[in-house]
C-alpha cells in the first residue's frame, strides 16, 4: 500500500552523485580513502572526539564498541528494554549477559536512578541509548560508572548534533555509536560511526576495524610492514558510502533547521489537545537538546493508539510505533531475570512516531494535525 504521506523519505542534498563519481575517478574505492577521512575529520573536529571511524552501520560500531569492552562470557551489561535490537544484540554475540533496564516515566530514556540497582560485581558496561536524539541523564550515569569502574557506551544511533548541558552527545562515555541509516537525520543509506573518547581504545579500533590487522599504522609509516595482530572484521564502508555521507554531512546545519521547524509546528498544533489530556506529548529534559529525529506522542493505552494509527492510515498517512520490548522478545525472554519494566511495556503499548522527513511540508503536519483532532 502507498500512501499520500509516507512515515519516511530519504532526503537527497543534491550533491551525493557528484561525490560518488568523484569518488569513482580517483580509483580508490575500497575503505578508508579521501572521502571516509574527509567524513571522519568533520565528526571529530565539529564534536571534539578523539577519534572516529565510519562504518556500515551503527550496529558495526556497536559491535565494536563490545570488542573493545573485552568482555568475558558472564560479564553483564546494563542496556534499556526499549531500544532497537542492535544495542543488545552486539553484547550479546560477545558473550554478555544483558541485563534490561526499564524507562523514565517522563521519556523512554533508561532511568538513570535505577541503574545502581542492578549492578552486581559482574557488571562491566553501561549503554545509554539517547531515544529520539534527547539526552540521557549522563552526569548522572557518568559518575555512577566512576563509582564502580564501569565503561560507558552511548548508543547515539539517533543523536547526531544533539548536546548534554553544552556537550555533544557521542562525546561523553568512553565509546559511542552514530547510524547513518535511511531513517535517521542524516543518511548514507546503510552507515555509521565509532567515536572513541578515551584513547586508550583508538589503537585497538583501528585493528578490529581493518580485520585485525595493523593496516592503519603501516599507511601511516608507523611499522613497516602490516600483518595479522588481533580479531577483527571488515567494518568500514566502501568510499561510495563515505562520499554520499559526505554531501549529507556537508549540509548537516540545514537539515537540522528543517526539521526542526516540522518539529516545532507539530508541537505548536498538538499542544492544546495534550493539555485536553488526549495524550502527552514529548518532555525534553532541561539538560537536553532536541535534533529533531523524531516527533512521537504516547497514547493512555493499546486500544487508543491502534485506533490513531487506523485513523491516520484511512487518511493516507502513516504512523508507525516501534520497540517491541527486548526483555519479552522471543529471543531474551528466556534468558531475562523476570523483573517487570513497566514503563518500557508502556512505551511499547502506548507511543505512536508521526512521519518526520527533510521533504515533508508544514501544510502536511497542519493536516496530519487536523486529521488527529477530528
Ligand atoms: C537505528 C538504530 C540502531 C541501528 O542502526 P543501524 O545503522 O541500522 O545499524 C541502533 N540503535 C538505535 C537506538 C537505533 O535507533
Amino acid at each position: 500500500m502507498s500512501y499520500a504521506i509516507p512515515f519516511n523519505k530519504p532526503h537527497l542534498t543534491g550533491k551525493e552523485t557528484e561525490y560518488i563519481r568523484e569518488a569513482v575517478s580517483l580509483g580508490k574505492l575500497s575503505g578508508n580513502g579521501e572521502f571516509t577521512k574527509r567524513c571522519q575529520a568533520f565528526l571529530e573536529q565539529r564534536y571534539g572526539f578523539k577519534k572516529c571511524l565510519l562504518t556500515t552501520s551503527c550496529t558495526d560500531a556497536l559491535e565494536m564498541c563490545a570488542l573493545l569492552c573485552d568482555l568475558q562470557p558472564g560479564d553483564e551489561v546494563i542496556i534499556p528494554s526499549y531500544t532497537f535490537v542492535s544495542t543488545a544484540l552486539a553484547f550479546v554475540r560477545v558473550g554478555a549477559k544483558v541485563v534490561f533496564a526499564d524507562s523514565m516515566k517522563r521519556n523512554p530514556n533508561l532511568d538513570a536512578e535505577k541503574i545502581e540497582a542492578l549492578i552486581t560485581p559482574r557488571t562491566r558496561v553501561i549503554v545509554p541509548v539517547h531515544y529520539a536524539g534527547v539526552a540521557c541523564d549522563m552526569d548522572r550515569i557518568m559518575e555512577i560508572a566512576d563509582k564502580h569502574h564501569l565503561l560507558v557506551v552511548e548508543d547515539a544511533a539517533q543523536a547526531v548534533d544533539a548536546y548534554y548541558k553544552g556537550r555533544p552527545l557521542g562525546r561523553i562515555g568512553h565509546l559511542a555509536a552514530f547510524s547513518f541509516h535511511e531513517t535517521k537525520n542524516i543518511i548514507a543509506g546503510e552507515g555509521g560511526a565509532l567515536c572513541i573518547n578515551d584513547p586508550r581504545f583508538i589503537r585497538r579500533a583501528e585493528i578490529l576495524w581493518e580485520k585485525g590487522t595493523n593496516r592503519a599504522e603501516f599507511f601511516r609509516g608507523e611499522v613497516n610492514k602490516y600483518g595479522w595482530v588481533d580479531i577483527g572484521s571488515s567494518f568500514l564502508p566502501s568510499e561510495v558510502v563515505s562520499a554520499f555521507l559526505w554531501a549529507q554531512l556537508e549540509s548537516m546545519d540545514g537539515i537540522q533547521a528543517k526539521r526542526k521547524a516540522l518539529w516545532e509546528r507539530y508541537f505548536e498544533l498538538l499542544k492544546p489537545l495534550a493539555d485536553e489530556g488526549r495524550f502527552t506529548l514529548p518532555d525534553l529534559p532541561d539538560y537536553a537538546t532536541n535534533n529533531a529525529h523524531m516527533f512521537y506522542l504516547v497514547c493512555h493505552n493499546l486500544e487508543e493508539r491502534s485506533a490513531l494509527i487506523g485513523k491516520l492510515k484511512e487518511n493516507g498517512i502513516l504512523a508507525v510505533f516501534h520497540y517491541l520490548s527486548l526483555h519479552s522478545s522471543p529471543y531474551y525472554a528466556p534468558k531475562h531475570d523476570g523483573r517487570a519494566l513497566p514503563e518500557c511495556d508502556r512505551y511499547a503499548d502506548c507511543l505512536v512516531r508521526l512521519p518526520l522527513y527533510y521533504d515533508l511540508g508544514l501544510e502536511d503536519v497542519d493536516r496530519i494535525c487536523a486529521i488527529i483532532k477530528g
